[in-house]
């Protein structure tokens, strides 16, 4: 009874301790983007207790002795940046192809580990990642414990393709090497077999579901374009996919394949290369978000120039494909599709997300939309819009800011000076 009484008195006077000492962080921010309004404020503060963000006032509020100070007020402060297209595992190197036989999966694990870091120090506080052998799982898993930096993860796993199709991880292999990789690896023929894929995502934890829909660039395979699934395996994949709560994210290039996606009722469109204003009507009257990457688009098409970078059959996808996507962005921004932001992050190095703003912008885009492609947007398209995205009471404090401000050089946005996610700060 004793030991007892002593232990609770412990533990109440812990609560005590830590209800009345609560560390209250105070941020100064000299000019504020908040997700919310088309005007950026200046002299605001921005409150925050444990992870969320409790207060959004006028002017620099003084706080008390227990309270941290942050001094952005040179700064312009952001919410934590969304990029909904990134690749952990892995990142472009002429050696790529040949990891696949050297590598074991802790190796691309130990590797994802600083790529994950790269992007978070990038501004980029949570990332959708859109397919690799599965290991992102496990390091979504170990950035949520705590022991590893970087974005909240928000995972597929691993793609669905069909046999031979853009996600088919034996692709360009040897006979006796390639087997007959089925729904467990990610590769789908027929209705029942799309729905075991999808099925078996959800079992080893994937967030949502991403297909192929159509051809890809960096695949050993031929086409870049043709629709690699029929409207009934996509209406299979897109049904179960949402009876788990997930959506589906489709790779696309080639219109057909698009068209179908899009009829099935995938929320987002990737890359999107050969899009028709006849995709694009039926994209604005679904609701689907359009996700451009078009930096992918431009790094593909530069390093297809360098002798021996790319297999031989991937070279003349990347030089007829990748100079194109700014283009169709360019098309479908000016239709009225929902553009959220999003990079191919892996095909390029992984870090200079921030490009995409660059080449967004200088085809049309006000600054402010980008930004909002790449925050509000983004969360939204994650079903996360009550969590993150914007600057209120109420939401995680994923917080950025840049040295100069954006709305007067987009540039500012490839050199994000503070981070912070979750309410912790990783750099400043
Ligand atoms: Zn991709």
């Amino acid at each position: 009874m004793k030991i007892r009484a002593v232990f609770l008195t412990v533990i109440l006077s812990l609560l005590v301790i830590s209800s009345g000492f609560a560390q209250r962080t105070i941020i100064h921010a000299g000019t504020l983007i908040d997700g919310v309004s088309d005007e950026a404020r200046t002299e605001v503060s921005i409150l925050i207790e444990d992870n969320k963000i409790t207060g959004v006032e006028k002017g620099y509020i003084a706080g008390n002795n227990n309270d941290q100070i942050i001094d952005l007020k040179s700064k312009t402060v952001l919410p934590g940046l969304i990029d909904l297209h990134v690749h952990l595992e892995s990142e472009t190197n002429p050696q790529k192809y040949l990891e696949e036989f050297t590598f074991n999966e802790a190796d691309f694990a130990m590797r994802s580990t600083a790529f994950a870091k790269r992007t978070l120090m990038a501004g980029f506080t949570t990332v959708r990642e859109l397919g690799g052998s599965g290991v992102n799982i496990s390091l979504r898993n170990a950035i949520n414990q705590g022991y590893v930096d970087g974005p909240r993860v928000i995972t597929v796993g691993k793609s669905l393709a069909t046999t031979g199709g853009h996600a088919d991880p034996t692709n360009g292999w040897k006979n006796d090497l390639m087997g007959n990789p089925g729904p467990t690896e990610g590769v789908v023929n027929g209705v029942a077999e799309a729905r075991q894929g999808v099925r078996q995502r959800y079992k080893e934890g994937s967030d949502h579901i991403k297909i192929t829909a159509t051809g890809g660039v960096l695949s050993v395979a031929k086409s870049g374009d043709a629709p690699q699934f029929f409207e009934d395996e996509l209406d299979a994949i897109v049904q179960t996919a949402n009876e788990y709560g997930m959506h589906v994210a489709a790779h696309a290039h080639g219109e057909e394949g698009m068209k179908r996606a899009v009829e099935a009722g995938v929320l987002t469109i990737e890359h999107g290369t050969h899009m028709s204003t006849e995709v694009m009507d039926l994209m604005i009257k679904n609701g689907t978000y359009y996700v451009p990457t078009i930096s992918a688009g431009k790094w593909v098409a530069e390093k297809a120039k360098v002798e021996g970078y790319y297999p031989d059959l991937v070279v003349p996808k990347a030089l007829e494909i990748g100079p194109k996507i700014q283009n169709t962005f360019a098309e479908a921004y000016n239709h009225g599709v929902k553009i959220a932001f999003g990079t191919d992050a892996g095909v390029f190095p992984h870090g200079l997300n921030g490009k995409e703003f660059r080449y967004m912008t200088e085809v049309g885009m006000p600054v402010m939309e980008a930004i909002k492609s790449a925050t509000i947007t983004g969360a939204t398209v994650l079903g996360m819009e009550n969590q993150i995205g914007t600057i209120e009471v109420g939401k995680l404090a994923d917080i950025v800011a840049t040295d100069t401000n954006p709305l007067n050089d987009v540039t500012a946005l490839e050199s994000v000076s503070f981070v912070m996610k979750d309410g912790i700060i990783y750099k400043n």
